[in-house]
């Protein structure tokens, strides 16, 4: 079957069915033209990494390898090691999470756990439902396992409650089967926006009278840029939630550890389905991690990455007021994004090209939907630029999209 790729590529035919979704995203092919230094990229979501002391590892790092190479350097546990995850609890305690040390499974990022909580669930057909627009590359995860991403309706204050319900309603009409529902409560990629603790009890509310399990994936969580959002899904409910958490931003990405917490028959084959995937997470990673934990001050540390990203959102938020005041973006209280609106006409996709010859680039609304919606909408990251490139950015920006509306 002739599923993915063209003629010059030799194997054509021989890829599974399955491929089919995996073609390069906008996104990527984005990060190769953005990386140039003379363009500003708004694109990307990269975490500040630099604004991590040096030394505040490097003690972690020294004492993982002399003092616990055994098992620092050696194979682990598929379920993750057992200290890590004790203080794992520790983090999800500050958004209202209890839950026990067995109860986790770390992951290589929370990006593989999307992969493996696929594999369990999805086969081909079935519907997962997601926030239209969704993150990006858990739509590539769900399409691969060739199921069918349905999206819901957010408004500022994300998932909308009454759409959700009309949404289950039209897809069990049709005869299809929903597996999940796939959402990111607090400060949302790609749009910015925070579920209100009203809201989240009554999304888990519809999600139980209709049997669907709640995919809560939650990487910005604990970093909010005054007021915490509401505590996390799985704070309310135990049974029908799997949680997904992550140290990417709130240490750094380059380790690839994060973990989920599920109710307890779906942990065991998650640990199943990790040691299949890749035998056990790092146990580097998970070490070095582990040491940094238990000797740097890491609220401190989340504290400056607030503080870092506080700044670049009000400079991005002003620089639209400035440079945009007719058009309406969403407002972020934490996280790394902002979803700018654009007159129905434009089309943010067609306008890149044109946006990267000014030097400056974004993601067209059109990534983060499995429909091909959103092209009069693009998400804004403030996270790595600073501020003054991002004021830049956005003078680009406006320099494009006002000469877009005098054609
Ligand atoms: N979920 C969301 C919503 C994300 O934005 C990201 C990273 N951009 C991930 C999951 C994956 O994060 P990681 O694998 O680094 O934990």
């Amino acid at each position: 079957m002739q599923t993915q790729g063209n003629n010059m590529d030799p194997w054509y035919g021989l890829y599974a069915a399955r491929t089919a979704g995996l073609s390069a995203s906008e996104v990527r092919a984005l990060f190769a033209v953005a990386s140039r230094p003379e363009v500003v990229s708004l694109a990307g979501g990269m975490p500040f990494v630099s604004a991590i002391p040096k030394d505040l590892l490097t003690g972690a790092v020294e004492r993982t390898v002399r003092e616990r190479g055994a098992t620092a350097l050696q194979y682990g546990s598929g379920q993750g090691m057992p200290a890590l995850r004790e203080q794992i609890l520790e983090v999800m305690a500050l958004e209202g999470i209890h839950a026990g040390v067995d109860d986790i499974v770390v992951t290589t990022g929370s990006q593989h756990a999307l992969e493996l909580v696929a594999k369990l669930f999805l086969d081909p057909g079935d519907v997962v439902l997601a926030e239209g627009p969704s993150y990006v590359t858990a739509i590539t995860v769900f399409k691969s396992f060739q199921a069918e991403v349905v999206h819901s309706a957010m408004d500022d204050q994300g998932l909308q409650p009454e759409a959700l319900r009309e949404t289950i309603t039209r897809v069990r009409a049709a005869g299809k089967k929903i597996k999940f529902l796939y959402t990111i409560p607090s400060f949302h990629n790609p749009m910015g926006v925070t579920l209100p603790w009203e809201r989240r009890m009554e999304i888990l509310e519809i999600a139980r009278q209709n049997d669907i399990l709640v995919l809560e994936d939650n990487p910005y969580g604990l970093l909010y840029f005054d007021q915490a959002p509401p505590h996390a899904m799985r704070s309310i409910e135990a049974d029908g939630v799997i949680y997904l958490g992550t140290f990417s931003k709130t240490l750094a990405p380059g380790f690839r550890v994060g973990w989920a917490v599920a109710p307890h028959a779906i942990r065991e084959k998650l640990i199943l389905a990790n040691e299949a995937a890749v035998l056990s997470p790092s146990s580097f990673s998970q070490t070095v991690i582990s040491e940094y934990l238990g000797s740097a001050d890491w609220k401190g540390q989340i504290d400056t990455f607030r503080g870092v990203y506080r700044e670049r959102r009000d400079a991005m938020l002003s620089a639209l007021a400035d440079q945009l005041p007719t058009f309406s973006w969403t407002v972020p209280t934490g996280g790394f994004y902002v979803w700018l609106r654009l007159p129905d006409h434009l089309d943010s996709k067609a306008m890149l090209p044109r946006a990267v010859k000014e030097l400056v680039a974004y993601t067209p609304g059109t990534a983060f939907y499995a429909d091909g919606s959103g092209r009069n909408a693009m998400r804004l990251s403030f996270c790595y630029p600073t501020p003054d490139f991002i004021r830049e950015g956005i003078r680009r920006l406006a320099i494009v999209i006002n000469g877009e509306l005098a054609l």
